[in-house]
């Protein structure tokens, strides 16, 4: 068998990518497989007309720099590693929050503008505001003297362990604790645990009682120190310095190359087939797709089949990337918001509206004169399958959904519908197509109560095949799995006998 590389990835989502951009740099040879043009996935960018889009991903941490952002800051310290320079703009606010009742908060960097914010709306409250977001700092404290490293690789668990024996410890009970049920021993009024669950759902799509204290512990305490940062010329520059590294490393990307299976013999993964036909081997395999994708799509075993009840399917989205007039966009208007009309239904599809303008901080990615808006809502690919392509009945009906977020999106900016002058529209099902993921969902998501490290690890049940990405430990979001392509980099090269630096 002619071996093409040392490890084959399968996908350039920010997991897969990161994960080769650290072997290669250490000397182990990749190559990278993307059935699309570009790189990055759902944290690409696209162009039309003119206009710069983000696919998906547009808050971003884990770039901050200076001696009071904190010291998690993974992307900085993987590009100061791979010696790649992605320049980002300072975003002062991570999310503008407009909610029932008139009640809107800009969740600041500044940690005591947001927190004096908070409590203006609920004075009552004063001391369960100031304890709960307390006890997040207190996860984002221990994460942040911890090294980044798989938690399946023995040498670095005993390492940190024995180096961090207290810090170990409160991380490992703080494991098994919800957000929404710590809010809930210091917070009582309805409003503000309303509040708490759109925190968590603005990036977990659960609430705040499905949502583990350590993951809520990172977003939402890195806001107020490394900060939310936005990469000069939109999300996709950062699979392009990945990409970059990879390459000027001597490792390959192939594009619009899709992976159709990953050849097992003997329970163990020796390489993979293109939809091509084509056959290329390798001494270990890394999957960027989904669970679902990798086990049940490419792996043709039944053996190794994934039952779809083994975790919640977050849903997918319905999006609008909006060209528009920039009169429409007040001044002093944050980038990103979320829109929530009535409680009851705002984790429910198309309850809350997602939207941001990155053209606020990078007016680079619009002709002049010209803003984006890109809204998105929660949606589900079953409900967009019933409609015939053929006869237009699908094109009127994404017209139709489009223009009820758009109205609904004009009590914050008023006149947005006449100012709109390109209008590009995905369903669940172009998110399927386009990320190859399986009923376009945003990911597997964990049972209420289950433990964050339930969380499928780097390692599968083949031998040689590895995850990254976030169907593993600890999730979606671009910082998420850009730890998750760490940890599965470290663990495989440890197995290669040359094991990563830490990353500092
Ligand atoms: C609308 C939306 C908004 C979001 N907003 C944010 C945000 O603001 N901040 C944030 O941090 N996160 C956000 N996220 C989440 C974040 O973008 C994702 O969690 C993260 O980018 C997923 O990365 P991944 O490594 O799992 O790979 P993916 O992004 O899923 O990429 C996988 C890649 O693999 C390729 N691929 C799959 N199968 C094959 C195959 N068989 N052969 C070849 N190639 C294949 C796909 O084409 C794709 O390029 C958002 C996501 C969405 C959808």
């Amino acid at each position: 068998m002619n071996k093409s590389a040392d490890v084959i990835v399968i996908g350039s989502g920010i997991g897969g990518l990161t994960a080769a951009a650290l072997l290669q740099e250490r000397g182990i040879s990749t190559l990278v497989f993307e059935k699309n043009r570009v790189p990055g996935g759902s944290c690409s960018s696209f162009q039309r007309e003119g206009y710069c889009f983000d696919a998906g991903a547009s808050v971003f941490y884990g770039f901050g720099e200076n001696d009071k952002s904190g010291t998690l800051n993974l992307h900085t310290r993987i590009f100061r590693k791979l010696g790649i320079e992605v320049p980002t703009i300072h975003d002062p606010v991570q999310i503008h929050y407009h909610l029932p009742n008139g009640f809107t908060v800009p969740a600041s960097y500044d940690r005591q503008k947001f927190l004096d914010a908070l409590i203006s709306r609920f004075p009552h409250e004063r001391e369960g505001i100031g304890k709960f977001y307390r006890e997040l700092d207190d996860v984002y404290d221990i994460l942040s003297s911890l090294p980044a490293g798989s938690l399946e690789d023995i040498v670095h668990l005993a390492t940190v362990g024995s180096t961090y024996p207290v810090k170990t410890m409160a991380l490992a009970l703080k494991t098994f604790r919800s957000m929404g049920k710590t809010a809930r021993r210091y917070i009582h009024d309805e409003e503000l645990l309303h509040f708490i669950d759109i925190e968590a759902y603005s990036w977990a799509v659960q609430d705040a009682i499905a949502t583990p204290l350590v993951n809520a512990g990172i977003c939402l305490a890195d806001r107020h120190y490394g900060g939310i940062n936005y990469p000069v010329g939109g999300s996709g520059a950062i699979p392009r310095a990945l990409c970059k590294s990879i390459e000027q490393s001597g490792g390959r990307i192939c594009y619009q190359s899709e992976v159709s299976s990953i050849l097992v013999e003997n329970g163990e993964a020796r390489g993979v087939k293109l939809a091509d036909g084509q056959e290329h081997y390798a001494k270990a395999v890394i999957s960027n797709a989904t669970v679902w994708d990798t086990f049940n799509r490419l792996i043709n075993d039944s053996r190794y089949k994934v039952d779809e009840s083994k975790f919640l399917r977050a849903p997918s989205w319905f999006q609008l990337y909006l060209g528009v007039d920039a009169s429409v966009i007040p001044e002093g208007f944050y980038v990103h918001h979320i829109l929530v009309d009535d409680w009851s239904n705002y984790n429910k599809p198309g309850g809350t509206i997602y939207f941001s303008a990155p053209t606020m901080l990078d007016p680079s990615l619009a002709p002049p004169g010209k803003h984006i808006v890109h809204a998105f809502v929660t949606s589900e690919v079953d409900l967009w399958e019933q409609h015939d392509k053929g006869n237009g009945e699908y094109r009127h009906a994404k017209e139709a959904f489009a223009d009820s977020i758009i109205a609904r999106t004009e009590s914050i900016l008023p006149g947005l519908s006449k100012a709109i002058e390109l209008k590009i529209l995905a369903t669940p099902l172009t998110h399927q197509r386009y990320l190859n993921r399986f009923k376009g969902s945003y990911g597997p998501l964990l049972k209420p109560g289950q433990n964050i490290l339930q969380k499928p690890q780097n390692t599968t049940r083949v031998k040689n095949l590895f995850a990254a990405g976030d169907s593993t430990f600890p999730g979606q979001g671009v910082i998420a799995v850009t730890y998750s392509g760490v940890s599965c980099a470290s663990y495989i090269a440890r197995q290669f006998g040359k094991p990563l630096d830490e990353l500092k």
